[in-house]
C-alpha cells in the first residue's frame, strides 16, 4: 500500500523561491574587484537569477546544456547557480587555478556551450578560446564599462541581463535531472566529471543545515571561503537559501587581512574554509592583535586539521573549529566532528584527539574499510582500511563513463583514502592510499606526521612524504614550512613527533621549502614534492 502524501520532486529552484519569500531582506553582501563591497538582498538575488534565466533561454540554452563559470565567490556567481539549473541545464563549475591546458580539456569534454567569468580571469579565456569552438558566448561579469579589452569579442553580463523581465515561472522537471559538473582535481590521467542532480543537490543542503553538520539557521552570517568553483562551496549557497541566512562572499582577496577584516565588518558567525586560509586569518589576528569576537564557529575541510591550528582558533581566538571530511564525488559532506554527550566529561586534552578525527557518521552517508582482498574490517578504531561510501549525494558514477573501477559492483564508491571505523562512528583519515607510506611492509600515515610535526611553534605547513630506501623500501622524509623569519631545529621538530607517533614513524631527514606548494583545491601537492626530493 503506498501512502497518501504528496509527490513532490526537490527542485533547487525551490531553495531561491524559499529564501526570496521567506527571508527576502536576509543580505548577501560580496566584496567586488576593487574591493568594494556589494550588497543586496535574497530576493534580489531571486529577481536577478530569473532575469539571467530568460536570458539563457533567449540565448537558446536548452536543458541538459552545458554551461561554464570561472568566477570567485560573488553574488553574481549565486545568481548563475540558481538561473542555470533553475532552468534544467547543468552549470560547470571551473577551478581557475588550473593549467589552461586543462581548462580546455574540461571544456571541450563537458561541450559547454556559454562561458561566464570574472574580469580577472580574462587571460585564461584569451588563452582557451581558440581551443575552444564549440563555445557560442563569451560572457564577462561585469558591465559594459568593465569589459576586458584583450580577451577577444565578449558580452558584458549585466548587458546580457539587463532587457530581461525579473518575472519567470521556474519549470519543474524529474528531480534526478543534473544540475552542476565539478571535474575531480586529478592528479593523475585526465580529471574525471561529477554530476550532481537536483535531489542530490537538496537533500545535501538539508543535511548540511542540521545542527551536527554545518549547523546553520537564519540567524546566521556564514562567511564562504570554500570556492564556489570547487564542490559549489560545499552545498554552503544552497544551505544558506534553504534557513535563510546572510552570505558573505570574499570575492578574489582571500588573504588573512581582507577575511578578518570582513569577518567583523559583516558580524560572520559561521566561516568555512580549508586549514591554509585559516592559517591566514591566524597569523594576521596574531600579528596584528585583532580578535573575531562575532564568529561562533569554523569549518575546517579539504585537508586533516593540525592539531596546531585547532588549538590556536580555540585558545588564542575562542573559536570552536569542527572538522570534516568530504569529496568531489560526495557532494562534499561525508563526515562532520560534531561532539557527542559522552565527550561533556572529557579533559581538554582528551577532547582535543576527538576533535582531531575526521568526523562522525550523518544520517545520508554509509562507510566501510575493507582490506587490500576486500574483506570488511571491524570498525574499532585500530585497523585501518580502504574507505568505501555510499548514499544518496554520492556519486554513482563519472561523466561520461570515466574512472568506472572507482565503483564497486555491490553500489559503493571506493575513496582512495585510508582510514579507520571508531565504535562511536568517528571516522579518522590516515592517508590517501596513494601517500601513504609503506616502510618494511608497514604503513605510516603521513597525515599523523604533519599534524604532530605541526605543533612545533615555528612549523607553519608541513609535507611527509615517502622516498626510496635500500633496507625499508620507503621511509619518511619532512618537509617543512617555517613561520617566516623562524628554522625550527630538526631534533625539535623530531622530538614533537616523537611525542605523538611510534619511535620508526620518526622520519629519517627534515628539509625546508619556503613555501609549499599548494594545489587547486587548496591542498599541498606532494607529487610535486615527491618528484623533487625521489632521491
Ligand atoms: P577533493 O575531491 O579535491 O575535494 O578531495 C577530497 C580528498 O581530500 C579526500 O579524499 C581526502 O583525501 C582529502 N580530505 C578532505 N577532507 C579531509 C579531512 N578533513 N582530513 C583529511 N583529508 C581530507
Amino acid at each position: 500500500m503506498l501512502g497518501h502524501m504528496m509527490q513532490q520532486e526537490l527542485m533547487i529552484s525551490d531553495l531561491l523561491t524559499h529564501a526570496e519569500k521567506a527571508h527576502g531582506s536576509r543580505e548577501i553582501v560580496s566584496r567586488e574587484a576593487d574591493g568594494t563591497a556589494h550588497r543586496y538582498t535574497w530576493a534580489e538575488c531571486a529577481a536577478r537569477a530569473k532575469q539571467l534565466a530568460n536570458a539563457l533561454l533567449a540565448a537558446g540554452v536548452k536543458p541538459g546544456d552545458r554551461v561554464a563559470t570561472i568566477a570567485w565567490n560573488t553574488y553574481r556567481h549565486i545568481e548563475i547557480y540558481y538561473a542555470v539549473s533553475g532552468i534544467g541545464a547543468i552549470v560547470h563549475t571551473i577551478n581557475p587555478r588550473l593549467d589552461p591546458k586543462q581548462v580546455s580539456w574540461m571544456m571541450d569534454h563537458a561541450e559547454d556551450c556559454h562561458v561566464l567569468f570574472d574580469t580577472t580571469f580574462a587571460p585564461i579565456v584569451a588563452a582557451v578560446r581558440e581551443q575552444c569552438p564549440a563555445v557560442k558566448s563569451w560572457i564577462a561579469l561585469c558591465d559594459t564599462s568593465k569589459l576586458p579589452q584583450d580577451a577577444g569579442e565578449l558580452i558584458a553580463y549585466e548587458e546580457f541581463i539587463a532587457a530581461q523581465s525579473d518575472e519567470f515561472e521556474w519549470p519543474r522537471f524529474d528531480e534526478n535531472t543534473a544540475c552542476t559538473l565539478c571535474y575531480t582535481s586529478g592528479t593523475t590521467g585526465n580529471p574525471k566529471g561529477v554530476l550532481y542532480s537536483h535531489r542530490s543537490t537538496v537533500l545535501h543542503a538539508w543535511c548540511g543545515s542540521t545542527r551536527d553538520a554545518l549547523g546553520i539557521g537564519a540567524v546566521d552570517s556564514i562567511l564562504a571561503v570554500v570556492p564556489m568553483f570547487h564542490v559549489s562551496a560545499w552545498g554552503l549557497i544552497y544551505a544558506a537559501a534553504m534557513v535563510g541566512a546572510k552570505l558573505v562572499m570574499p570575492g578574489a582577496n582571500l588573504d588573512g587581512e581582507n577575511l578578518a577584516n570582513m569577518i567583523n565588518k559583516e558580524k560572520v558567525t559561521l566561516m568555512a574554509g580549508v586549514p591554509t586560509v585559516w592559517l591566514g586569518v591566524l597569523q594576521h589576528c596574531r600579528a596584528n592583535k585583532v580578535s573575531l569576537p562575532s564568529v561562533q564557529g569554523a569549518i575546517v575541510g579539504g585537508s586533516a586539521l593540525p592539531e596546531s591550528l585547532l588549538r590556536a582558533y580555540e585558545e588564542e581566538l575562542d573559536i570552536p573549529m569542527r572538522q570534516a571530511w568530504g569529496m568531489t564525488e560526495t557532494s562534499p559532506i561525508g563526515v562532520v566532528n560534531a561532539p557527542l554527550p559522552a565527550h561533556d566529561a572529557l579533559p581538554g586534552d582528551e577532547l582535543v584527539k576527538v576533535k582531531l578525527l575526521q568526523g562522525r557518521r550523518i544520517f545520508g552517508v554509509q562507510m566501510r574499510i575493507l582490506d587490500d582482498d576486500g574483506k570488511q574490517l571491524p570498525e574499532d578504531g585500530e585497523v585501518s582500511g580502504h574507505l568505501q561510501v555510499r548514499g544518496p549525494w554520492v556519486a554513482s558514477g563519472y561523466f561520461k563513463g570515466a574512472g568506472a573501477d572507482a565503483f564497486t559492483d555491490d553500489g559503493w564508491f571506493n575513496t582512495g583514502d585510508v582510514a579507520a571505523i571508531h565504535p562511536d562512528g568517528y571516522m579518522e583519515i590516515t592517508d590517501r592510499s596513494k601517500d601513504v607510506i609503506k616502510s618494511g611492509g608497514e604503513w605510516i600515515s603521513s597525515i599523523d606526521v604533519e599534524n604532530a610535526a605541526c605543533n612545533h611553534p615555528d612549523v607553519a605547513m608541513a609535507a611527509c612524504i615517502g622516498v626510496p630506501h635500500p633496507k625499508w623500501d620507503e621511509r619518511p622524509l619532512l618537509i617543512v614550512q617555517p613561520v617566516p623569519g623562524k628554522k625550527p631545529p630538526k631534533e625539535e621538530v623530531f622530538a614533537c613527533i616523537a611525542e605523538k607517533c611510534a619511535k620508526w614513524w620518526v622520519p629519517e631527514d627534515m628539509v625546508y621549502e619556503e613555501v609549499l606548494p599548494i594545489g587547486p583545491t587548496g591542498k599541498i601537492l606532494k607529487r610535486e614534492l615527491k618528484d623533487k626530493y625521489n632521491n
